[in-house]
């Protein structure tokens, strides 16, 4: 009986030794490290690459809970998890370091999971651990780059953020010290940019050193544009002269690499260097991280110079604008958003950082200018062209200020319309321009008065004589006749002196007149169009400053005429004038001139002016052109008929016409040199 219920006994022992031995077999097979353990959490077995990997025997290894092959900080996280595990008998995974044989922690991705009996018991623990410590390494340089490049993106301080990278570099690739040597290459030197591992005695003695090949390999890195790793400073023949060598091995320092920080124009902005305690050549690991530190390093370095240069520039324009008393702003119509600058706050008197929207700028727009303002606005709403514009504000003192402002219409990528304009403060010209003005006028009546005083006088005196001799000869040719017997002879010959001085007087008026009429006017080719041009361009400022514009439409390939430039100049300015005196109180519409030259049929050319002004009665169209008819206080009504007989004496014609719109159209024509002569009879 006995041997019946031995016999399978052994046989279910041999079975399960053979499953075990089976186990063993497997477990063993796996090429990543496996560890064995009983429901209670005893280490029963390891299989060969675990105990390679931690160098350490069966025995030792049973122990692991009270010695080092798990990192002490990540220990009681380890004992917890699996402590659960064992209660609930669930699969569970931990991340964790482990010691490797060298005394190296690396990561692991632990996994245990029970094995059950048939009835399920757990009969054993399998514990897998996978090697994350790459990918683990991979991750935390990702994180660490991100924070880096936040920090970049975030335009902190340059300082902090070359220290931020020495100490990634520094807790990443552990035992090294890490430096950012900034290059100035008018000296050209180094100072340093950040080392925060670095002592003072080491840092003060390299700041301002010379680039020069000698100085070590920072600076050898720097003049070569490329990588240079001094693998031991104390025996390498290369470093034996250099300058770093003392400095370094009195630091106890060996090894040195040196990269240079490359901007993305290729120049050299400083160089990244790694220092080791021991000789030694980087890893590929190191290298990695070195190429993604001076990737940073050389962003954040020409992000900041960049900025600086910006900030200068945008110091050295906003001097520019209050030196000139211009300001700009941008306005983006689609959304009217206005972009304002100091220079512009300050003319307006606006309150520094106010949001400024058209509706703010329209408080402070001159009354009388408000029409405008608004006719300007909505054709730049309407249009995409460039536009000038001259315009007064009323400030809360009701001061008034002048203001010339040009600006430029633009799209931005979307195509949105955006004007760029420049606006500049012209009081102190203005007033300086109008008091000038007030002087030449005054100046002028002066002259008229005295000229016109002179010209009296002259003929008072050069008439005066002949009259006052026809006078006195009449009385005494009266008294002779009177006589008893009449003196006949006497009276015939004081009646001769008689007709002498009349003749004399009225020599005098012939020679007033010959005075006044156009005998000698030069003749020369003239063009019409180039003569418009040069009299706008002279009375430019009285233009502006009665805020009118001028347009001109002028013919192509005008035939010249044959005249007296200055005079046609003359006629030229004369309605230029009108016209603007025409406008100077319309408020309402664009005080625009317009000047036009065409050909017309029999070889004539004209000229017309049109006004936007007040324009006449139909009744007064035929004085226009008479002498001395003026509607103006200090007009004399002498420009229009001096025009006209101007333009008389070229063999032209000059006349008046209402405009469909407001104000008039003057215009005069004149004949026109054909094929090189002139078409002008008695020219
Ligand atoms: P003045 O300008 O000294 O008055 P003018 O002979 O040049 O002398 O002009 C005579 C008059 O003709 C003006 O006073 C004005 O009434 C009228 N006149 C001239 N030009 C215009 C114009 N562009 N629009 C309306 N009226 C005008």
């Amino acid at each position: 009986m006995e041997g019946d219920f031995r016999e399978p006994l052994k046989r279910a022992e041999e079975a399960l030794r053979a499953r075990e031995f089976d186990f063993q077999l497997i477990v063993d097979s796996i090429p990543a490290p496996v560890a064995v353990i009983t429901p209670t959490g005893e280490v029963e077995t390891l299989n060969q690459p675990c105990l390679e990997y931690f160098g350490k025997t069966l025995e030792e290894l049973k122990g692991w809970s009270s010695s080092d092959p798990v990192h002490p900080e990540d220990l009681p996280h380890v004992i917890e998890v699996l402590t659960h595990a064992l209660e609930t008998g669930q699969t569970y995974e931990v991340e964790s370091r482990h010691r490797r044989f060298d005394g190296i922690y690396r990561w692991f991705h632990v996994r245990g999971f029970p094995l059950k009996d048939t009835e399920g018991r757990i009969l054993r623990w399998c514990v897998l651990l996978t090697d994350i410590d790459d990918r683990k390494r991979a991750e935390a340089q990702l994180a660490g780059e991100k924070r880096l490049l936040e920090m970049v993106a975030s335009g902190g301080q340059l300082r902090d953020l070359l220290i931020a990278l020495c100490r990634f570099v520094e807790d990443t690739a552990a035992d090294c010290k890490c430096g950012i040597y900034l290059i100035d290459w008018s000296g050209p030197t180094f100072h340093t940019g950040a080392a925060p591992s670095m002592p003072a005695t080491f840092n003060d003695a390299l700041d301002g050193l010379t680039v020069e090949a000698s100085a070590g390999p920072c600076a050898l890195a720097a003049l070569t544009r490329s990588q240079v790793i001094a693998e031991d400073l104390e025996s390498d023949l290369h470093w034996q002269q250099s300058l770093i060598r003392p400095l370094a091995l009195g630091h106890g320092l060996r090894a040195q690499w040196s990269t240079p920080i490359c901007s993305r124009d290729g120049s050299v902005l400083g160089t990244f260097a790694v220092f080791q305690h021991g000789p030694a050549i980087p890893s590929q690991i190191q290298q990695d991280l070195i190429a993604q530190v001076t990737h940073i390093a050389s962003i954040a370095i020409e992000r900041a110079s960049n900025e600086e240069a910006l900030r200068r520039s945008a110091a050295f324009l906003a001097q520019a604008q209050q030196l000139s008393r211009t300001g700009s702003f941008s306005w983006r119509v689609g959304t009217d958003e206005i972009t304002w600058s100091a220079e512009l706050y300050r003319i307006y008197e606006f309150e520094p950082g106010a949001t400024i929207t058209l509706e703010v700028i329209r408080t402070r727009v001159h009354p009388e200018d408000l029409t405008l303002y608004e006719m300007m606005i909505e054709q730049a709403r309407n249009g995409a062209d460039d536009f000038e514009w001259q315009y007064r504000l009323l400030m809360p003192d009701q001061s008034i200020k002048y203001m010339h402002a040009v600006a430029q219409a633009t799209r931005d990528s979307g195509g949105r319309l955006e004007y760029i304009a420049a606006v500049r403060d012209v009081t102190a010209r203005r007033l300086s321009d109008e008091a000038l003005d007030r002087a030449r006028s005054e100046f002028a009546r002066v002259a008229r008065v005295m000229s016109l005083g002179a010209l009296t006088a002259s003929i008072a005196h050069e008439v005066n004589q002949p009259l006052s001799g026809i006078i006195t000869n009449a009385s005494t040719c009266m008294r002779m006749l009177d006589a008893e017997p009449p003196n006949v002879d006497g009276a015939r010959e004081t009646a001769k002196r008689t007709i002498r001085d009349g003749r004399r007087a009225a020599d005098v008026i012939t020679r007033l007149r010959a005075l006044f009429t156009n005998k000698d006017a030069a003749m020369d080719l003239v063009d019409l169009n180039e003569a418009t041009r040069e009299v706008i361009a002279l009375s430019r400022s009285e233009l502006e400053r009665n805020r009118v514009t001028t347009r001109t439409e002028l013919a192509d390939e005008l035939p010249p005429v044959t005249g007296d430039r200055v005079q046609l100049q003359q006629v030229i300015l004369n309605l230029l004038r009108n016209g603007s005196d025409a406008m100077s109180h319309v408020d309402d519409r664009h005080r625009e001139l317009l000047f036009r030259t065409e050909v017309e049929e029999g070889d004539r050319v004209r000229l017309s002016v049109q006004d936007a002004g007040i324009g006449f009665q139909p009744q007064s169209l035929d004085r226009l052109f008479q002498t001395f008819y003026t509607t103006k206080e200090e007009g004399m009504g002498i420009g229009l008929a001096v025009s006209h007989s101007i333009i008389e004496n070229h063999s032209g014609r000059m006349w008046a016409t209402p405009n469909d719109g407001p104000g008039v159209t003057f215009s005069f024509s004149i004949p026109c040199v054909v094929d090189g002569k002139p078409d002008v009879e008695g020219f």
